[in-house]
This record gives structure tokens, C-alpha cells and sequence, in this order.
């Protein structure tokens, strides 16, 4: 199975531009090969009375939320790792603040690797520690359909007797691959108190408190973007989604787990979510997509206006059914920035002069998705931006939506396009040398 996508990891890259928009963008699509149960889960149905006690304490947990009760909450966590305690309460603030639908924890049937225990916790007082593998299932009002599952790896002690919460696994033991996408890095993770904008709303926002007038800026912005999408893809009216905005670089980490390098490079992405953890669950469903910008990477309008709406793209093309028979890259990437570059005015000529190899790039086809991972992505942004401007400018905007929606459950490209565009691949990839070339000359088109 394909998992843990994340869409569209932008770079802001200043010296190109298309107008007033910053265009450089890079994205790392990520396909997972990892499968189910590789991931260091150890059986543990043979160990039925841990397993019991264990889940007693998640069971508090799930209980202190429904009641906002903090100190329940805190009920079984060990209390002599101070900073755990704190981060722990700031979870709690968080997360009491999200309009939640449904919460709630599942001990999965296998724990996690222990040699994922930081150093830090294995005591001399502690006469046994585990690593569990939780699901953390969450449902935001007004926000999503269903539950999303989220991954969470808390490290438990046998402390005076008493099973605690001792701490939590922050990083991959050597061996053993990464710790599932998404570990650490949801929004009330981070160690951040965060407000929540926009609770009746279907966008809802989640900020750093004291960064709650950046919120509501983005949130109108987020509101006028979801419009331009509106404008071409209807479905998107009935969008609903988290958008966070992460101080803690961790948060990013997190979902960069199959792509580390890009780590500390990226502005903003949108990340399917599943109903199950994909790494421990073979059979995950996609539910909806969230959202997450760096606080220390938005940029001034109308850049931030655009990158809302190239995500928000994504989340409402995900919504539709994609990624099964997923597009190929220069359609995703591509369209995400057709629709959110619409109606800007720029100069066509410099941006594509800006491009490695200028127009003439255009003349080797279309950008295969190796060059979306490649160190020239942001320049497949453009070059996926300029066939989609084409192919709408010639064959109508609505067909390139059908040409991306052809795709559901099937990925052949020559069959795509014969069918919707009554063209092969070589004739559109010609076209579009052409195109690009006459764009560039500043010819008409
Ligand atoms: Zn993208």
C-alpha cells in the first residue's frame, strides 16, 4: 500500500517570481515502502495482565478529556520528570481547546521497540519499562467525517508498583526504521500552548497563543483562498480542515520522518490523515488532509494567500477521492499552483528565464516526479504550473479537472490523455515545447 503522503513541501526561493507570488517550491511526496508491523511492534497478547493494567491509565486519560479535567489528566503520570509533567499539561490545555467530536485512546496489540527508551528514563526505581504503541483517535467538529488516528509512542514504569506514564519516545532507536509519520507532530504536540480560531467554522486554525492576531489573519486569508478553489473545484465549498501553525520544529520533523532531508527547508504542507496508524495497520483509509505552516517561514500577502490556497487545493483534491490512482506529480503539483496563481498578473517571460534551462527545459516533456524530488524541484513547480495554464488555455478549465480526476483508480498517462484530451502523450508534450517556447519569446501562444 501507498501511505504517509505529504503534499507539497515548499521552499520559498525569492528570486523567482510570477508576479507578486513567490514561486520556488519544493515537494516531497512520500511513498512509503515500510509495511505494516515493520515497525517494531512486539506481541503483546501474551502479555494479557500488562496490557490490562496499561490500558487503565489511557482509559483516565480519554475520561479527563471529556471532562476537561486536568488533574485527572495527570492522574498517571510520573512526577518526578518535571518537564514531562509540564508538557503534559500544556497537551492538555491544547487539546481541550480543539472542538472535539469523539477522543480517545487504543493500546495497540503489539509494543513498541524498547530500545526507543530514552536513556533518561530507565531508573534504577523503575523495575520494568515498555514502550506502548497508542492510537490516539480524534474527531474535530465541523473539521472531519470520521476519526483520523494519530500515532503516539508514551514510555510506561512500573514505579513503586504502579504502572505510570513515565515519558514518551522522541526519537528512532538506531535500529528498526522511524518512528511512525506523524509521531510528536500533531497540533497539540510541540510543547506550545496553542488558541483555536474559527471553532463553528469548517477551517479551523490552531496558532500559537501568543501569536492569535497572525491566526485570524491567516483565517480570513485561508477563507479567501478556499474561494479561488471554490472557483474551480465546487467540492471544495464542503472542505473541512485543520490548518496548524507550528513553532516547534519538531512538529515538521514529524512527517518528515521517510524524508529527512528536507528537515528545516519547508514552509508548509498538506499531509493525508488515515483512520488507523498506516505503519501498524496494513488496511488504513484516508479520512481528510491536514494542513501545517512554520510559523517563522509565512510570508507577507499575497504570498501567504497563495500558499493557503495551493494547500488547500491539495486538501480538496485529497477529499475527492484522490490519491488512489494518484496523478502524476506535474498534474498535482501543477494544478495546486494553477489554481492558486489564477489571477495573478506577471511577467511570464522572467519567470521562466528564472527556471534551470529557461523555456527550453519544456522541450524534454513533462516533468517526470523524480524531478519533483530532484535538487531542481522548485523549477518542476513551474513546469508543472505552464502545462496546466496550457492545457486549460486550450482545451478549457474544466477539462483539466477531468484530466486530474481520470486518474482516480487508474495511472496510465497515454490512456488519461487520449480519453480526456483526445491527444497522446507525445503530442502534448510537443504542444507544450512549443507553448513554452512562445511564452518565453513573449509570442502569442
Ligand atoms: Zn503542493
Amino acid at each position: 500500500m501507498e501511505f504517509s503522503e505529504v503534499n507539497d513541501l515548499r521552499e520559498p526561493r525569492p528570486h523567482i517570481r510570477w508576479g507578486w507570488a513567490c514561486f520556488g517550491l519544493v515537494c516531497v511526496l512520500i511513498t512509503a515502502t515500510t509495511l505494516a508491523n515493520a515497525t517494531g511492534l512486539i506481541d503483546l497478547t501474551g502479555n494479557k495482565v500488562l496490557r490490562a493494567q496499561v490500558e487503565a491509565l489511557f482509559d483516565h486519560r480519554e475520561q479527563a478529556i471529556s471532562e476537561a479535567d486536568p488533574v485527572g489528566f495527570l492522574q498517571d503520570v510520573d512526577r518526578t520528570n518535571l518537564e514531562f509533567v509540564v508538557r503534559q499539561l500544556t497537551e492538555f490545555e491544547n487539546l481541550t481547546q480543539l472542538p472535539l467530536a469523539d477522543f480517545g485512546y487504543t493500546v495497540e496489540s503489539g509494543r513498541f521497540n524498547s530500545a526507543a527508551v530514552p536513556e533518561s528514563l530507565l531508573g534504577e526505581h523503575r523495575k520494568q519499562v515498555h514502550v506502548m504503541a497508542v492510537t490516539v483517535h480524534y474527531q474535530i467538529t465541523g473539521v472531519d467525517a470520521a476519526p483520523v488516528a494519530a500515532a503516539w509512542l508514551p514510555v510506561v514504569g512500573l514505579v513503586e508498583d504502579t504502572w505510570k506514564i513515565i515519558g514518551e519516545v522522541t526519537e528512532a532507536p538506531e535500529e528498526g526504521g522511524p518512528l511512525p509519520q506523524g509521531t510528536n507532530g500533531q497540533p497539540w504536540d510541540g510543547g506550545t500552548r496553542m488558541s483555536v480560531i474559527g471553532k463553528e467554522e469548517s477551517i479551523v486554525l490552531m496558532v500559537p497563543d501568543d501569536d492569535v492576531d497572525l491566526g485570524w489573519w491567516l483565517s480570513e486569508l485561508s477563507w479567501e483562498a478556499l474561494e479561488a478553489v471554490m472557483e474551480l473545484v465546487p467540492e471544495a465549498e464542503d472542505l473541512g480542515v485543520l490548518i496548524t501553525v507550528a513553532r516547534d520544529p519538531n512538529i515538521e520533523q514529524a512527517h518528515l520522518t521517510y524524508t529527512p532531508e528536507r528537515i528545516g527547508t519547508v514552509a508548509g504542507f498538506t499531509v493525508l490523515q488515515y483512520d488507523q496508524v498506516p505503519e501498524w495497520h496494513a488496511e488504513a483509509k484516508a479520512v481528510t488532509s491536514r494542513i501545517i505552516i512554520n510559523e517563522d517561514a509565512i510570508a507577507e500577502y499575497p504570498a501567504a494567500k497563495t500558499l493557503l490556497a495551493h494547500e488547500l487545493t491539495h486538501a480538496a483534491m485529497n477529499a475527492t477521492g484522490q490519491p488512489t490512482g494518484r496523478p502524476p506529480l506535474w498534474l498535482v503539483e501543477g494544478f495546486a499552483e494553477y489554481v492558486a496563481l489564477r489571477d495573478a498578473e506577471g511577467d511570464l517571460v522572467a519567470t521562466l528565464a528564472g527556471i534551470t534551462g529557461g523555456a527550453a527545459a519544456a522541450a524534454g516533456g513533462l516533468p517526470s516526479d523524480e524531478r519533483f524530488r530532484s535538487a531542481t524541484a522548485s523549477d518542476a513547480y513551474v513546469l508543472g504550473w505552464l502545462a496546466c495554464r496550457m492545457i486549460a488555455e486550450r482545451y478549457g478549465e474544466d477539462r483539466l479537472l477531468a484530466l486530474y480526476r481520470a486518474f482516480d483508480g487508474q495511472r496510465d498517462q497515454d490512456t488519461v490523455f487520449s480519453e480526456v484530451l483526445g491527444a497522446s502523450t507525445e503530442t502534448i508534450s510537443r504542444d507544450y515545447a512549443t507553448y513554452a517556447a512562445r511564452v518565453a519569446a513573449g509570442q502569442p501562444r
